[in-house]
């Protein structure tokens, strides 16, 4: 009997072999198949069939079954890949959906390789399906948390800006209120003091300034602790002949043409107001100022149609670098070399606080602000 016992050993050592073959197949989700031309059947390894749901025997599985299982979405380029596959030497590979038995949508990872047998033997194709549902899960698990916390991120980002521009303005509204105080009084005292009448003007407009600057600080403050501005009345032409003193500093050369329309404004804070058209007009002025024909011109004019005023600063400079265009009103967005991208940025919060709105464009020579405010504000 020595030869039963070899063909008993030998078809032991086969089975476990075959046993281990299929323990690594489950544990990687891997199946693999052989395919035949000739009979278009396959046979599936029994991890394959686990994957497809299919009953873990012996039986072959027609092509036509299998395609049957691909994901009705998937189907028709997965047929073509597989048509494809049989005429070329490549490998080739897919990753495709299929519906189980149990009606399961899976995905799989696939791969197949022709072999050419012996001469005028049919070819067969062999090949690999990975179960990479699980993967896929998880990526689009990591994916989603990673979108989470971006979202979370520019949160938190926008919340600090905000938190930080309160604390700020607290910080200089107090720290600043001292020293604007002190130079309002002894700008008043030498004023009254003062014979010479060009040294009062200046010392005048020194104590207007003053004024003004803790003013501005005190409405920032307020409206950033509370988000309340305050409601005033005001005519629109005097605002802006009042902003155009203040812009002009440093800039005297500027040559200005105005076409003002008499309009009150109801329910804005004026203060803030004048904010907007002194950071446009000195944006403007600074634009033009090394230019010996500077020019900038200023017209506000009734919104036909609606309760608006519309407001418009443009200047004969080089306008507004294209690629800037769509985020100059950012906060932080400077071309100037002691610039600190706050102005347009605050200006259109101001503008849009008070229900209006902001824009830019360049227009034949130089650039255009322009803003719209309802003439009555409803805070
Ligand atoms: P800053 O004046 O500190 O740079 P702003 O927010 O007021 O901040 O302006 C942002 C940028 O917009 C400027 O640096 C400049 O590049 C552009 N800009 C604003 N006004 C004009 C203008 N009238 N002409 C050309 N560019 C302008």
């Amino acid at each position: 009997m020595p030869h039963r016992t070899s063909l008993e050993a030998a078809l032991k050592k086969l089975h476990t072999q075959e046993r281990l073959t299929d323990e690594a197949q489950r544990i990687a989700s891997i199946g693999t198949y052989i395919h035949d031309s000739v009979s278009d059947e396959g046979i599936w390894s029994r991890q394959l069939k686990r994957i497809f749901g299919l009953p873990d025997d012996d039986a072959p599985v027609a092509t036509e079954c299998f395609m049957g299982m691909i994901h009705p979405e998937d189907r028709s380029w997965f047929r073509e890949a597989w048509i494809r596959a049989w005429r070329s030497a490549e490998r080739s590979e897919t990753e495709h959906r299929i519906v189980r038995t149990d009606g399961a949508v899976r995905h799989v990872h696939a791969w197949g390789q022709l072999l050419q047998q012996g001469d005028g033997e049919p070819a067969i194709m062999v090949g690999t399906v990975q179960d990479v549902t699980d993967r896929l899960v998880r990526e689009k698990l990591i994916v989603d948390q990673a979108e989470q916390l971006r979202a979370m991120e520019a949160e938190l980002l926008y919340l600090s800006r905000q938190s930080a521009m309160g604390t700020m303005a607290s910080t200089l509204a107090h720290e600043l209120n001292q020293p604007l105080t002190a130079i309002t009084f002894y700008a008043a005292a030498l004023k009254r003091g003062e014979q010479d009448q060009r040294r009062r003007d200046m010392l005048g407009t020194l104590e207007e300034n003053a004024l003004r600057a803790g003013e501005i600080i005190r409405r920032l403050r307020l409206s950033v602790e509370t988000g309340v501005a305050k409601k005033e009345r005001f005519r629109c032409d005097e605002l802006v002949n009042e902003a155009i003193t203040f812009s002009t500093i440093g800039c005297e050369g500027v040559a200005f043409e105005l076409d003002l329309a008499g309009e009150e404004i109801y329910g804005a804070d004026r203060v803030q107001i004048q904010q907007v058209l002194v950071n446009l007009i000195r944006n403007a002025c600074q634009a033009v100022k090394t230019r010996s024909d500077g020019k900038v011109r200023i017209a506000t004019s009734k919104v036909p149609a609606a309760d608006f005023i519309r407001i418009c600063i443009s200047d004969n400079g080089a306008g507004i670098p294209e690629a800037l265009l769509p985020r100059v009103f950012d906060s932080g967005v400077s071309t100037k070399e002691s610039g600190m991208g706050l102005g347009l940025s605050i200006s259109r919060t101001i503008v849009e606080a008070h229900g209006g709105r902001i824009w830019a464009e360049n227009g034949a020579e130089g650039a255009r602000f322009l803003f719209d405010l309802p003439l009555r504000t409803a805070h």
